[in-house]
């Protein structure tokens, strides 16, 4: 198959990893860089144009879209979606996926676990806000954050308050969240694709760290995972209708709870970590699927 990686760096581990395990299956697989692709959304026959040149119709799509890029990425998305190629993420499931809030209101409404979280636009009810969400300690994180950058851990109501005055004062937009103390630093990433968990890896933040992002000096290890861990992270995936992405858990006393689900879940870290050939898989899953049906939306999300 003719399939495309939507990425901005081909260095980047996953996107060569993927390209590498593309070609091993015998697919011819082309890195295009997000941001240079331009599109004419007038013509009746939707394309997509990439250095002075029509692009290829590709079988399959694979967005790698990054966090700072989701606008302009998914409209390049949706575009491939309206040319008909399958896209393995769709475009709107990957904008709902990057709206931290309404992922969390998607994932409430099904009745997943999550951690108690708040949110406001004023600072003015900033202590019924805590209290709200059981009190402190408290995690508040900033909407835009990622790599646990602008996750801070309020050990106080009154640092708490103060956090949530500055972020507010700066017209940030935050989101405040019971501590789940007993996760113990940890958490858990489940790689899911079309709706199986194909490898989970826990992570652990480094030495006094309550936060485990593996950027930020935390560490991996295998982890088997309980029934009820499986299905929260297959369902919080069906809930963003994305059929390939990192399901983050807290191990919390009332079961898992769903942190944040990943779109773009990189491939390092879980592949080192459990030796799986998980660039392979995505490629097993776009084989099986790219035929048949592909978009549920094309491209009308
Ligand atoms: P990012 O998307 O920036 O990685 P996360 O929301 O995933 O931010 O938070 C970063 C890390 O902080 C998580 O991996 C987890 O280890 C820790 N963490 C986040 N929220 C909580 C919470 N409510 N309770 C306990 N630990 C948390």
């Amino acid at each position: 198959m003719k399939i495309a990686i939507l990425s901005r760096n081909p260095n980047l581990y996953s996107t060569r990893r993927l390209k590498e395990a593309g070609e091993a299956r015998g697919h011819d697989v082309d890195i295009i860089d997000t941001l240079h692709c331009y599109m004419d959304i007038t013509q009746s026959r939707p394309n997509v144009r990439y250095h002075g040149e029509e692009l290829p119709k590709y079988d399959a799509v694979i967005p790698r879209i990054g966090a700072s890029v989701t606008f302009y990425g998914t409209a390049v998305a949706r575009q491939f979606e309206m040319m008909g190629t399958f896209n393995i993420n769709e475009s709107v499931a990957i904008s709902r996926s990057r709206d931290k809030l309404r992922s969390l209101q998607l994932l409430s409404r099904k009745g997943i676990g999550l951690p108690r979280t708040g949110f406001a636009n004023k600072a003015d009810n900033a202590k019924d806000l805590i209290k709200n969400v059981g009190g402190a300690p408290v995690v508040i994180k900033l909407l835009e954050g990622t790599q646990g950058i602008g996750v801070v851990l309020a050990e106080t109501a009154k640092a708490a308050e103060s956090i949530i005055e500055a972020f507010m004062g700066l017209k940030a937009n935050i989101l405040v969240q019971e501590f789940v103390k007993e996760a113990g630093g940890a958490d858990i990433r489940c790689f899911v694709i079309g709706n199986k968990v194909v490898a989970a890896i826990k992570r652990q933040g480094a030495e006094g760290e309550f936060r485990s992002n593996l950027h930020r000096g935390g560490s991996a290890e295998l982890i088997k995972l309980t029934k009820e861990e499986r299905s929260t992270a297959i369902n919080a995936a069906k809930v963003m209708g994305l059929n390939v992405c990192g399901v983050d858990l807290l191990q919390s006393q009332n079961g898992p709870m769903v942190m944040e689900v990943n779109s773009s879940p990189g491939l390092e870290g879980i592949e080192t970590a459990t030796k799986k050939d998980i660039a392979g898989m995505i490629f097993e899953f776009i084989e099986k699927n790219a035929n048949n049906a592909s978009n549920k939306t094309r491209g009308q999300g």
